[in-house]
């Protein structure tokens, strides 16, 4: 078993239904997906270390991405009662949380500086400290892959998974950024 399917088993044990390796070449990283985030539809804005302003312009992050090598796209997928199964959903996210951290820590013992990007806000507090006092996990701290100007429809179909995965589900990607 070569490197990448190693890191892919890793992710499917990890409980990921769907992952594939991220070519990064081709990521846009796109001012129109950071308007979206100042447009506030989320209602994050402004609300969380993770989240712009705090988390850097465009072009710091996009550095910070640029500096990886390889990637890895790793997907949640819920199975919905019906479009409006908001229990559903919510216990989805709350799976690509905690399989986000597992691997996380996993990943870290293969590669120290590995970076994580997540699916919407970091949602680890009940409520975020920003920006009254620091961020209470600095070291667990995730931006999301709209943060750093990334279409998530775009990435997944440019490196051949579904963004959708059909009538009621719902799906949560991130990806993991690595060197080796
Ligand atoms: S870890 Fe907590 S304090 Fe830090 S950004 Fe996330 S919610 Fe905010």
């Amino acid at each position: 078993m070569n490197e990448n399917e190693k890191v892919l088993e890793l992710a499917r044990n990890t409980g990921f239904e769907s992952v594939g390796m991220l070519d990064m070449t081709t990521l846009r990283f796109l001012p129109e997906v950071r308007e979206m985030c100042e447009v506030n539809t989320c209602g994050r804005y402004g609300k969380s270390w993770a989240c712009p302003p705090a988390c850097g312009e465009l072009p710091e992050l996009q550095a910070k991405v640029e500096q990886y090598k390889e990637g890895i796209l790793v997907q949640t997928v819920g199975q919905l009662e019906d479009s409006l199964d908001i229990e559903g959903i919510q216990d989805a996210a709350i799976s690509h949380g905690k399989r986000l951290d597992e691997m996380w820590d996993e990943m870290k013992k293969c590669f120290p500086d590995v970076l994580v990007l997540g699916a919407g806000s970091c949602s680890r507090c009940r409520t975020c400290t920003y920006p009254d006092a620091p961020c209470r996990f600095p070291d667990k701290l995730m931006h999301s892959m709209e943060a750093c100007g990334l279409m998530v429809n775009e990435v997944c179909t440019r490196n051949g998974l579904p963004y959708n995965h059909g009538k009621d589900t719902i799906c949560y990607t991130g990806c993991f950024l690595f060197n080796r």
